[in-house]
């Protein structure tokens, strides 16, 4: 940011040719990428998301306190009075849930119905940190639940209510949906996970756990979809 900044500014002035610098920069981005500083925070400060520091909990790396709504999207826990005031996160996944306002926007998503973020817990079974299946990326602030949105003019959709679960045979993004809703949270979800917002995104295609809500985390190095717990 900081160089590429530089650049024009030296271009402007006229002392040294844009050329000087440019090769350091790279590549330009693609037309409409944000160029984010590198850590979180400073990349937080960018989407213009308000946030304070903790609070400390256990297995929580960079916990904070942002305000809500983030990056113009609404929150609520499901089925509650009020939206959030205030979500409890690793930075990392704020910051997530700052980029995937530029796709909710795209769908016309205005508010988000989650089921929460932080749970110390395992996958499964176990008792943290002896967790036979590993620990959930909950357990970590990485990961937050999705059971529906609200669009601007007044439609819920239900994850689970409006997700019709996919036949085996086919990929979660290249199925046979139902006209409507199913079609819309497809399409919202896929659209997600291909902007590269999320490491792992599991539907009510995973299995039983998964019927009424998405769930999303940062895993890392991994990325996918996953269809059910035993595909490839
Ligand atoms: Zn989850």
């Amino acid at each position: 940011m900081t160089k590429l900044w530089a650049a024009v500014v030296l271009a402007g002035c006229g002392g040294e040719p844009a050329d000087a610098v440019a090769p350091d920069a790279g590549p330009p981005p693609p037309l409409g990428t944000l160029i984010e500083p590198a850590d979180c925070r400073g990349a937080l400060a960018l989407y213009g998301v308000a946030f304070q520091d903790g609070p400390v909990r256990q297995g929580v790396e960079d916990g904070i306190t942002a305000t809500v709504p983030i990056n113009g999207i609404s929150y609520r826990v499901l089925g509650a009075a009020a939206p959030r005031g205030t979500l409890f996160a690793d930075c990392r996944l704020i910051l997530s849930l700052a980029r995937a306002a530029s796709t909710f926007r795209y769908h016309g998503v205005v508010e988000v119905a989650d089921l929460g973020v932080y749970n110390y817990r395992c996958i499964g079974s176990g008792t943290p940190p002896n967790c036979p299946n590993g620990m959930s990326q909950h357990a970590y602030a990485m990961g937050i639940d999705l059971a529906g949105f609200k669009y601007e003019d007044g439609t819920f959709a239900s994850v689970n209510d409006d997700w019709v679960i996919d036949p085996g045979t086919q990929k979660t993004c290249e199925a046979d949906v139902e006209p409507g809703l199913d079609a819309e949270l497809h399409s919202l979800i896929c659209d997600l996970k291909a902007a590269g917002t999320w490491n792992i995104v599991l539907t009510p295609n995973y299995n039983a756990d998964h019927r009424n809500h998405f769930h999303v985390d940062l895993t890392p190095g991994a990325d996918f979809i996953r269809k059910r717990r035993h595909d490839p």
